[in-house]
C-alpha cells in the first residue's frame, strides 16, 4: 500500500506483544529451542519485524512455508536458522543454499534435487527429513520414509549433504485425548530411533506446532513450532489467550466513513438482508471482503464502536460494511471503529470474529487484506 496515510484502516501490530509470546512459549516449551512459525507473512503481522520480533524474544529458529518467504527474510538481512518446507520441482534450491537455508525434504524428488543443488554449488545442504505419521499430508508414510531416510544417509555419507533434522506435524495436538496423537508420537519416535541407528546425527527432532507446545509435553524434543500463539491467538479451544499467558498482538481499526439518520423499514446493504427494526442512525465502515473481512460475517461481524460492541448490519460488501447505530447519536464520521484487537478496551477478540464467521483465529488474521496498512508498536527487534 503507497498512500498508507490515505487509507481509512490500518492494523496495529504490537511488536512487543509477539516477543513476550515467544517467551512465553518458551517458558512452556522448558529447554526446547523455539522456531518461531512465520510463514502467511507472519499470519498477516508482517514477515520481517514479526521474525525480528520474534527472535528478541528468544526465537533461535524461524520456520516458513514457502521458499519463496525464506527467500524473503534472508534477503532483509535477517539472521539465525530458517526452515523451509514448501517447494515444488524446478524451484531455485542453488539460491536457497547461498542463502543459507535449512531445507525439509518430504519426497525423493525434493532429495534429489537438493543433492542436485548441492553438487552444483559445491555448499552442504542441511536437511530435515519429514515423515508423515499420520497427519496424511506433507512428508512420506514410515516404510516409503526408510527408503528415503536410506538414500539421505548415503548422500551424507559421500558428503554431499548433513541430515540434521527429522520431523512431523500433528493432526489433532489441540486435543490431548486423541489417540491420533498417541499414535503419531509412537510413529514419529520409530522414525527418529531409525535415523539415529542409520548414523544421522540429529541436532533437532522436532513435532509440536502452539497447541501441543502448550498443552502436550511428552512432544516437545528438541524444538518446537508455534505460529498462532506466536501472534497471541489460542490454539486451545475454550481457552482464551490471558489465560494461557499470551497477548494478541494485532489491533484493527478503521476510522468511520458516514453517518446518517434511516428509517424504521430500512433493507442495508446487497440483497436487503438486514431491515431496521425502528428509526436509526447508519454508519459506513470503510472495509470489506476485500479486506479480509470475511463475508460470512455478515449480520453477524462484531466491532467496537461508540463505546459499544455492535454487529454488522447486513451482508458484507467488498470495500464496506454497515453498522446499525440502533439510534445512537454519538457516533461520527472519522471515529474509530476496532473490529478486533487484544480486548483490552472491550473491543471483539479476532477469535470472536472466527466464532462470527464460523472459521477460525488463523483465517482471521492471515487472510487480512495486503492493503490495510500495519503500524508498528513497541520496540521488540527493531534496531537499537
Ligand atoms: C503452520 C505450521 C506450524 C505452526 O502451527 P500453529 O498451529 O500456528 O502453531 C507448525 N508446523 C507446521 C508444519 C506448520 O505448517
Amino acid at each position: 500500500m503507497s498512500h498508507p496515510d490515505s487509507f481509512p484502516a490500518r492494523a496495529v501490530v504490537d511488536l512487543d506483544a509477539i516477543a513476550g509470546n515467544v517467551a512465553r512459549l518458551a517458558g512452556y516449551a522448558r529447554g526446547a529451542q523455539v522456531m518461531a512459525v512465520v510463514k502467511a507473512d507472519a499470519y498477516g503481522h508482517g514477515l520481517v519485524p514479526a521474525a525480528q520480533a520474534a527472535q528478541a524474544g528468544g526465537a533461535t529458529w524461524l520456520g516458513v512455508a514457502q521458499l519463496a518467504e525464506a527467500m524473503d527474510l534472508r534477503e532483509a538481512g535477517v539472521a539465525g536458522r530458517i526452515l523451509t518446507w514448501i517447494f515444488s520441482p524446478g524451484a531455485d534450491l542453488a539460491r536457497a543454499l547461498a542463502l543459507d537455508l535449512d531445507l525439509s525434504v518430504g519426497a525423493p524428488w525434493a532429495l534429489a534435487e537438493v543433492e542436485a543443488a548441492a553438487r552444483a554449488t559445491g555448499r552442504t545442504p542441511r536437511v530435515h527429513l519429514k515423515v508423515d505419521t499420520g497427519l496424511g499430508r506433507g512428508g512420506q508414510f514410515l516404510p516409503a520414509w526408510s527408503d528415503m531416510l536410506a538414500d539421505a544417509l548415503r548422500a551424507q555419507a559421500e558428503g554431499v549433504l548433513e541430515v540434521v533434522g527429522v520431523w512431523s506435524h500433528l493432526a489433532s495436538a489441540e486435543d490431548v485425548t486423541s489417540p491420533v496423537t498417541d499414535a503419531q508420537l509412537e510413529v514419529f519416535t520409530e522414525a527418529v530411533a531409525r535415523a539415529e541407528a542409520g548414523g544421522a546425527h540429529l541436532e533437532v527432532r522436532h513435532l509440536s506446532n502452539s497447541a501441543a507446545t502448550i498443552v502436550n509435553p511428552a512432544m516437545r524434543f528438541d524444538l518446537v513450532r508455534p505460529g498462532l500463539a506466536v501472534f497471541g491467538l489460542s490454539p486451545v479451544p475454550g481457552r482464551a489467550s490471558a489465560e494461557l499467558g499470551l497477548r494478541p498482538a494485532m489491533r484493527v481499526e478503521a476510522a468511520v466513513m458516514l453517518v446518517k439518520d434511516a428509517r424504521a423499514g430500512q433493507g442495508v446493504s446487497y440483497g436487503h438482508t438486514y431491515t431496521t427494526a425502528a428509526d436509526t442512525v447508519l454508519a459506513d465502515i470503510p472495509l470489506g471482503y476485500a479486506d479480509g473481512i470475511p463475508r460470512h460475517a455478515s449480520n453477524a461481524g462484531p466491532m467496537l464502536l461508540g463505546g459499544r460492541v455492535r454487529r454488522i448490519a447486513g451482508r458484507v460488501c467488498m470495500d464496506q460494511v454497515v453498522v446499525d447505530l440502533e439510534g445512537d447519536r454519538g457516533v461520527r464520521a472519522g471515529d474509530v471503529a476496532v473490529l478486533f484487537g487484544p480486548g483490552d478496551d472491550g473491543e471483539p477478540t479476532a477469535q470472536d470474529w472466527a466464532e462470527a464467521a464460523g472459521t477460525i483465529s488463523y483465517e482471521i488474521v492471515t487472510r487480512l487484506g495486503a492493503r490495510i496498512p500495519r503500524v508498528y508498536t513497541g520496540t521488540a527487534g527493531l534496531p537499537a
